[in-house]
């Protein structure tokens, strides 16, 4: 440990002293004592910042007079004491600063609501274990909780089949490891009991969002993969310029809404045929329906109905499709799939600004879907952006029940259809490359839009 890094610290320390006397100050003129934010858990959470520092934070517990601060990398059951942060004067002991490459604590502080230990030296590709413990005047723990977060590349891009198990595991590494910027919700279970996911990038809170939904047709998981990729990316990037905004600036005020994979189960057909679906009902009917012999190319859900001609816009067009198949058949009413009704529900709950939805292939763009002129301006104005940025094509008139098509003509939300990959579905992995150079911004820029 050099002597010149302790003086830097030191400065920092000094000025984060400053700012809590201040908060200190504020909250006793507010009359509010510490005691008033006291939680029943711990609850700890850790958000990574750039380079190589995370931010530990966790609830005020009652009667705690300190907490102890524990870290283990790499292995669950090796922790060792790195502070202990005393709640009287706030300050921080370091209990130790071996080899230099163990994380070291740097500083700590009160927030309003929680608080929080900044913890440096973070190794790349390794997975941090982290403990809290609650500790009284008599020196007994009062309760504690733990945490981890993987600090390497989570989203894989060079999988081809990426699974929805996938991508609840990468979900929780996100959330993990972005704790503040990234909160998730379940809007729904499938038939064969998969939970469809809304991660929700940035500010939860914030007064406007936009929703991305991917994979609502099956073999075209790739989506999956790219909009959690999106998600990694802006994350690892939050404090970094997007056309004179950073990352944070956007989403914490036009948060997103990201639904991953709005049809795991037709995901999971696709990807590893029947035999993937854990309902033996299920599985009984999808053997007698057409397509079931070429699963590869499956688009429908686990009752063999195309979600994206569920849609009350122009239900009838698609009337004339009799049965569960793997693609084509939109059901017997509109919105009767847990799916569709998990998207409807979203979209009613959270009003969005907008909707994309990305879809394979052909390296296009739906945005014409027979609307107002008013109302295709405002789709212009979305889809504009995304065809600047793709180099995508757009296509003619669609009057197909699909969720865009609902979505602009019965709700007025601007909503458009982005078709990745040359000209095969599921898209080959060796096209990746080429559509994440297309498609890197896009949620970003999409969320710009209304900020
Ligand atoms: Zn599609």
């Amino acid at each position: 440990m050099s002597l010149e890094r302790t003086k830097v610290r030191l400065g920092e320390d000094d000025l984060k002293k400053r700012h809590i006397v201040m908060l200190l100050c504020c909250l006793f003129l507010l009359g509010i004592g510490k005691t008033v934010y006291a939680a029943s858990s711990i609850e700890i959470s850790t958000t990574k910042q750039l380079e190589d520092k995370v931010v530990v934070a966790w609830n005020p517990i009652k009667d705690a007079v300190k907490y102890h601060v524990w870290l283990s990398v790499g292995d669950e059951n090796n922790y060792k004491k790195k502070a202990t942060v005393l709640v009287e004067d706030n300050a921080s002991e370091i209990i130790s600063e071996t080899e230099a490459s163990t994380p070291i604590i740097e500083t700590n502080e009160v927030a309003e609501v929680s608080m929080t230990q900044v913890i440096s030296n973070i190794s790349k590709e390794k997975t941090y274990y982290v403990k809290v413990q609650a500790v009284d005047i008599n020196g007994t723990v009062l309760t504690q909780d733990t945490t981890s977060f993987y600090n390497g590349n989570i989203v894989s891009t060079t999988k081809q089949k990426y699974s929805y198990s996938d991508m609840q595991k990468d979900i929780k590494q996100l959330q993990q490891k972005y704790s503040d910027y990234v909160h998730v919700e379940v809007i729904g279970t499938t038939a064969d009991k998969r939970k469809i996911y809304d991660v929700i990038l940035g500010n939860p809170n914030a007064k406007k969002c936009i929703v991305v939904q991917a994979s609502i047709h099956a073999r075209e998981y790739m989506t999956s993969q790219l909009v959690m990729e999106q998600m990694e990316y802006y994350l690892d990037n939050y404090n970094k310029k997007y056309k004179k905004k950073t990352y944070k600036d956007i989403f914490d005020k036009v948060c997103v809404h990201v639904v991953a994979m709005s049809n795991p189960d037709g995901v999971t057909i696709s990807q590893k045929g029947i035999g993937g679906i854990k309902s033996a009902s299920l599985r009984k009917k999808l053997k007698k329906m057409h397509g079931a012999k070429y699963t590869t190319v499956w688009k429908a859900n686990a009752r063999g109905v195309d979600l994206n001609n569920q849609f009350n816009n122009n239900f009838k067009y698609i009337k004339k499709y009799k049965k569960g198949a793997y693609a084509g058949y939109g059901g017997k009413k509109p919105v009767s799939e847990a799916e569709s009704k998990a998207l409807v529900k979203l979209v009613n709950d959270v009003k969005p600004k907008a909707v994309v939805n990305y879809h394979a292939m052909g390296n296009v763009i739906y945005c014409n879907y027979g609307a107002s002129k008013k109302m295709q301006a405002k789709v212009y104005k979305l889809s504009g952006e995304i065809r600047d940025l793709t180099g995508y094509h757009y296509m003619g008139l669609d009057t197909a029940p699909g969720f865009a098509n609902w979505l602009v003509c019965k709700k007025g939300i601007p909503s458009c259809t982005v078709e990745i990959g040359k000209h095969t579905a599921p898209v080959p992995i060796s096209q990746f490359e080429t559509v994440w150079k297309q498609n890197k911004d896009v949620m970003a820029a999409s969320a710009r839009l209304y900020y």
